[in-house]
């Protein structure tokens, strides 16, 4: 009996890597972040998933459609990201528990799944709907942001403990369970920077992909504090 050396389980079994976020709007730090993980470690695809209705935010003057766009204009610039406009679709307040049990169901028991956070998001999970939970979905990849220290209140820190992944490829080779940190390149950009500073009537040029730069202008986006 022959054994193939890779299989085509073998390279599925690399994963799909999810970026949730409001993408209010979609800057460099997020996008940076995406293509960083695409060729720094070896996941199949990287898919962008722009909510409907945050949680933890205020009401939001631009509407979900205008959001959804500007991820869909970032992202022509480099293929390997994917947008799942699911949550968009979905509409009602939209929770990250709901969408990876979605997606687990679609990818089946085997494939890995690795939910992006940033440092800030993760310093607020035990906040989330059914936060602990999103482990028996997902790995959780938590990604330092500049003016967020790793300091993690001790419910947080326990459970990264129990979990703590020393390199990624723990995170390829089990479907689910696994928390690790790591550094990518570290850019102080803020969608609400970029509001701020276009309330104020300022540039936000080399912050955004210029495409986003120019649907903000021409429609006159977050000109109101
Ligand atoms: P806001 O300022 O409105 O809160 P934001 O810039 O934090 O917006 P979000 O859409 O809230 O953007 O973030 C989506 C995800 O991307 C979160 O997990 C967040 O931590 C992460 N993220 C955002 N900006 C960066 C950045 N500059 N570097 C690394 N991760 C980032
Ligand atoms: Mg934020």
């Amino acid at each position: 009996m022959v054994i193939p050396v890779t299989t085509e389980l073998d390279v599925k079994h690399k994963g799909i890597v999810v970026m949730g976020g409001t993408f209010n709007p979609i800057h460099h730090g997020h996008l940076r972040t995406a293509v960083d993980i695409l060729d720094r470690f070896a996941f199949n695809e990287l898919r962008l998933i722009p909510c409907f209705q945050p949680v933890h935010k205020d009401a939001l003057q631009v509407k979900p459609f205008e959001r959804l766009h500007m991820v869909e204009l970032a992202c022509r610039a480099d293929p390997r990201l994917k947008v799942d406009r699911r949550e968009i679709e979905r509409q009602g307040p939209s929770y990250t528990i709901d969408t990876l049990a979605e997606l687990r169901q679609e990818v089946g028991q085997t494939t890995p799944i690795v939910l992006t956070v940033g440092m800030d998001s993760f310093l607020s999970l035990t906040t989330w709907k059914r936060w602990a939970e999103l482990v028996q979905f997902a790995h959780i990849l938590v990604v330092s942001r500049p003016g967020w220290e790793p300091e993690l209140p001790s419910k947080l820190e326990d459970f990264y403990e129990k979990r703590r992944a020393n390199d990624v490829t723990e995170l390829q080779s089990a479907p689910s369970g696994k928390i690790w940190q790591t550094s990518l390149t570290p850019l102080a950009i803020s969608s609400s920077m970029i509001r701020k500073l276009c309330a104020q009537q300022q540039s936000i040029a080399y912050l955004l992909p210029e495409n986003v730069r120019e649907f903000i202008l021409d429609h006159q986006l977050y000109q109101k504090g």
